[in-house]
């Protein structure tokens, strides 16, 4: 079978994080498989629309490096399409959904409801004051062909139902087996709204089925939407695709994953400076677990391993700790020239070199990019502190500034090729200290501090590389100075 698979958000200007890991199964799912992964924009909803939407969406894709085969790109700037399946956005194929509409208005499988929103409203609070389901009852089928035409002439307000038949609905949901639901239970779906756009439900399954979608696997949130897609599939004579719904993302507190207890937009994680590699791996585990306990997958082994039935079926909960870890992993891991290159955004205004030095030192220490810009004051800007601190736990004043003086005559001894290798300051620093006899805590305590101004810091050795000779030798003179007035 070839396999397609789709991704179809409503453009709400951000991709929740959720929705980047239905997006990422679909993918790693017709990779796996080697079909099509389509990107559809759902934007029946003009309520709901925002403007620049969709050119958000399409970047962040791009960004997250989920390619597709079909659907809407950016090429310069503007919307452009690839596929032989579109249009891939869905208010530009408004005629089809008209079309299918009216086959199942000829069929006797939907039909029109002229019932205002003051009936309705009525309707369901007398139906909810009876303990009765709330659905529709059905008043607009005892219209008449003629009465129907007349208002719709008139320009009455209406919608197309669909009509749904008692008996039992059943489909197969990959990742939680059979599922049925008697017709008696589900109301009579609007298909079409008053404003002549389709209603999600008619929409996705015309579209899934004209751009030959074999499997849809997307948030649990849609599955008890699937009995009246699978009439729909069934009434317009189209075969039924496979089924997989994904677990909630919860919180800790297992609550559903919102914005109120913290970011969720896949935007805003990537301008906080989490690796879009990174944000993949931990998406992927949640709810999909490739092999026991092991975190770090390439997407080549996620799409390798991706399978429907190795979903779990409970919620997963979204575990912040563990993407800064996970990101932090992928940030030791990042080849140099490429780290230094992402991380430049996060520190416009510092020179290259020292970017790069500062960069070395940090890397093991940073979960996420934008911590940079907390560390540069360490390195560019004089260090302020209480002269306390420089004197180490087993020692007095005396002793940091007798060592503090001992160290400054050896780094000024020292040329400056010394101080462009760790390795080399490193060994220079310690052989001091061994020929003299010295122990390292009296000595590398108040230069560290010295250095870095702060009680914990990179090593001395890290700091005297990344400052260089002339500015670790000032900051030596200071805490010097500072000592003795
Ligand atoms: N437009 C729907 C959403 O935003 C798509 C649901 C589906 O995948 O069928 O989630």
């Amino acid at each position: 079978m070839n396999v397609v698979t789709r991704f179809p958000p409503s453009p709400t200007g951000y991709l929740h994080i959720g929705s980047l890991r239905t997006a990422l199964y679909n993918y790693l799912f017709a990779k796996r498989h080697g079909g099509r992964f389509i990107l559809r924009v759902e934007d029946t909803d003009r309520t709901r629309y925002v403007e620049g939407a969709v050119e958000s969406l399409i970047r962040t894709m791009d960004a997250m490096g989920l390619a597709y085969d079909e659907g809407p790109t950016l090429v310069d700037g503007k919307i452009v399409e690839i596929g032989d399946h579109g249009p891939y956005v869905q208010s530009e194929r408004l005629d089809l959904y008209k079309t299918y509409a009216q086959q199942l208005i000829d069929q006797g499988d939907a039909y029109h409801c002229f019932c205002t929103k003051e009936r309705l409203t009525q309707l369901r609070d007398q139906q909810r004051l009876a303990k009765l389901p709330t659905k529709y009852d059905r008043a607009c089928l005892a219209l008449n062909d003629e009465e129907k035409q007349a208002r719709i002439d008139a320009g009455d307000d209406h919608v197309v139902r669909l009509k749904v038949p008692e008996g039992p609905i059943t489909f197969t949901d990959e990742i939680r087996g059979a599922v049925t639901i008697d017709g008696s239970e589900v109301d009579d779906q609007v298909l079409m709204k008053t404003d002549g756009f389709p209603t999600y439900h008619l929409a996705v399954v015309v579209d899934d089925h004209l751009m030959g979608v074999t499997h849809i696997i997307r948030g649990e949130e849609w599955v008890s939407s699937v009995p009246k897609h699978v009439l729909l599939y069934q009434k317009l004579g189209f075969p039924l695709p496979s089924f997989g719904h994904l677990p909630l993302i919860l919180n800790p507190d297992k609550s559903k994953l919102s914005k109120r207890q913290g970011d969720v937009a896949v935007e805003d994680f990537l301008k906080k400076g989490y690796l879009p590699e990174a944000l993949l791996n931990f998406v992927a585990l949640l709810g999909f677990n490739p092999s026991g306990d092991r975190e770090i997958y390439t997407m080549q082994e996620l799409q390798e391993a991706f399978d429907l039935s190795r979903v779990n079926k409970s919620g997963a909960v979204f575990d912040v700790e563990k993407l800064n870890w996970m990101n932090g992993q992928y940030i030791k891991c990042l080849d140099e020239e490429e780290l230094n290159k992402r991380i430049a955004e996060f520190a416009p205004d510092i020179e290259g070199d020292l970017l790069k030095r500062i960069v070395q030192v940090e890397k093991d220490r940073l979960a996420v990019l934008s911590e940079i810009s907390d560390r540069l004051d360490m390195y560019t800007q004089s260090p302020a502190y209480d002269a306390e601190i420089l004197v180490w736990k087993k020692a007095d004043k005396e002793d940091a500034i007798a060592q503090l003086k001992g160290v400054q005559g050896v780094l000024e001894g020292l040329n400056e090729e010394v101080f462009t290798s760790l390795e080399l300051i490193e060994g220079a620093v310690k052989k001091y200290i061994e020929d003299n006899d010295l122990k390292n805590g009296n000595v590398l305590w108040p230069l560290r501090v010295a250095l870095s101004g702060e009680p914990r810091s990179p090593s001395p050795f890290e700091l005297l590389w990344a400052l260089g000779k002339k500015e670790s030798l000032t900051r030596v003179n200071h805490a010097i100075e500072s000592l003795v007035s």
